[in-house]
């Protein structure tokens, strides 16, 4: 039993602290096993899945899921009777979250261009879909149909041609198939490659494919895909990361966080109540308050210890709270408040100060933005119609969350004419001389010169 003196979150204070962009890097709260510490952990499975196809894929779900599937392939029927038996508030609770996130993906379609230079000159740029790609959905210590719908939706949208799934077996099912939800919501979508597949060994299988499958040993069990994007613990991240080269990854989005950056306008007990949800996620996951009011922060403190023993997950949220990555840190004001909230880049970054706008206005650095008080982070989970597949662990910094855009690439179509290109012949000729790739100006000449390597004739 959880009790309440066991509820202990640590406090930065950086009051009066003038801190280097290095040092106030450094002072962020951190979980201390990362992809680095996982590194070892992960490659032997990716190495063996790489080697041995759907037999080590069973061996590691055994190991790691304690049971070993029937099907590593989910047979459509079994999809379709799981959405049979699906809950029909739950279902229309799924379905309220497709119309949503669907209408924002399709508004996110970028439209294909082109800029004229000159008569005949012309540069297109054509939006072109991903073609095969794996979609990762969690599902050890909670399960996540949320996740089929944020990695599914925008690839639709996109206009991806093929799409798989791949996401943990469940011990409890005889057959070990995954979750029943997570059927459910494939069926609904309309998903029917799913494989009862967890962990860095899913990752494996969508990076390099797998061969072995049942019934007979040697048929291919699954194709390699082009991208891997989705959620997934400390294990999968890392695999994500150590594939990521040999096949596109969107970014890494590791164990869950939220910043919450408030003032003392804010509610304790909305701020409270936000980073117990984030903690329930995972005992890595990372729940911070960012703020300028010691009244405010003592209030939390006050909250979280009422709280957390009357929630389910208590001893998972106490875990998360007091790690390493968690924290309240106490700042001068609120230009420092934001200063941290940047350093930190957060996956999810609440505001709940005086003036969210201008507050918003000055933020770099977030997988995505919560305005306000009504804007909590499970809204943006389950149903604002935002993805919640977002960058962790800092990363957001230089990534950003799912979107159409993850399932697209921009490709460039030169279109000149030959009066277009022979207005620029000799230009091209005298950078190509200068770069000492002579071929390469007479690539240009000679579709307008007898003879190109003649110079004196040019
Ligand atoms: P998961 O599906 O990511 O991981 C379960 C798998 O981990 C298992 O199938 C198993 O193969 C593997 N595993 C377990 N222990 C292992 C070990 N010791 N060595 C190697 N492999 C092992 O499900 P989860 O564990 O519930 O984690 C889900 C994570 O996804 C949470 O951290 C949650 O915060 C995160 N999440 C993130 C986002 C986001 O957008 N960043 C969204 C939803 C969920």
């Amino acid at each position: 039993m959880t009790k309440p003196e066991d509820i202990t979150i640590r406090t930065i204070d950086l009051r009066g602290q003038k801190l280097t962009r290095a040092e106030l890097l450094e002072a962020m709260p951190r979980a201390t096993m990362g992809v680095g510490e996982a590194t070892e952990l992960v490659k032997p499975i990716l190495e063996d899945v790489k080697a041995r196809g759907a037999a080590a894929l069973r061996d590691f779900a055994e190991k790691f899921d304690h049971v070993r599937p029937k099907n590593l392939r989910v047979p459509r029927e079994a999809m379709q009777k799981a959405l049979d038996n699906l809950d029909p508030k739950v279902r229309a609770a799924i379905e309220e979250s497709v119309r949503r996130c669907r209408k924002v993906s399709e508004s996110q379609v970028p439209q294909d261009f082109h800029t004229d230079l000159a008569p005949g000159a012309r540069v297109a740029e054509r939006w072109i879909p991903v073609q095969r790609v794996g979609l990762y959905v969690p599902g050890g210590k909670a399960v996540y149909p949320s996740s089929v719908i944020m990695n599914t939706v925008p690839a639709q949208a996109a206009g991806v041609e093929s799409l798989a799934i791949a996401t943990p077996p469940s011990k409890t099912d005889p057959d070990g198939l995954p979750a029943q939800s997570i059927l459910a919501t494939c069926a609904i979508l309309g998903v029917d490659e799913v494989y009862a597949v967890g962990g860095a060994q899913a990752i494996a299988m969508f990076a390099f494919g797998a061969k072995g499958s049942e019934p007979q040993d040697g048929e291919i069990l699954c194709e390699p895909v082009d991208k891997i994007t989705g959620p997934g613990n400390i294990f999968v991240a890392t695999a994500k990361h150590l594939v990521a080269g040999s096949v596109g990854i969107d970014a890494e989005a590791g164990p869950t966080e939220i910043a919450i950056l408030a003032d003392s306008t804010a509610d304790p007990r909305f701020v409270a109540a936000d980073l117990i949800g984030q903690a329930e996620h995972d005992e890595l996951a990372g729940s911070v308050l960012i703020t300028d009011s010691q009244e405010l922060a003592d209030a939390v403190r006050a909250e979280l210890q009422a709280r957390v023993p009357r929630t389910e997950h208590a001893e998972r949220i106490q875990k998360s709270l007091s790690g390493s990555q968690s924290g309240i840190i106490m700042t001068d004001g609120l230009d420092q408040s934001i200063d941290v909230a940047n350093a930190y880049a957060a996956e999810h970054l609440e505001i709940q100060t005086a003036d969210p706008d201008s507050t918003i206005a000055r933020i770099h650095n977030a997988g995505a933005i919560f305005r306000g008080p009504f804007s909590p982070v499970p809204l943006g989970d389950y149903m604002s119609g935002s993805n919640h597949v977002l960058p962790t662990g800092g990363t957001a910094r230089y990534a950003s969350g799912l979107g159409v855009h993850t399932f697209m690439k921009p490709v460039e179509v030169i279109e000149y004419d030959e009066n277009g290109l022979k207005e620029l012949a000799a230009r091209i000729n005298d950078f190509a001389v200068q770069e000492d790739l002579p071929g390469h100006g007479e690539c240009v000449l000679t579709r307008f010169v007898r003879d190109p390597y003649d110079k004196a004739t040019l």
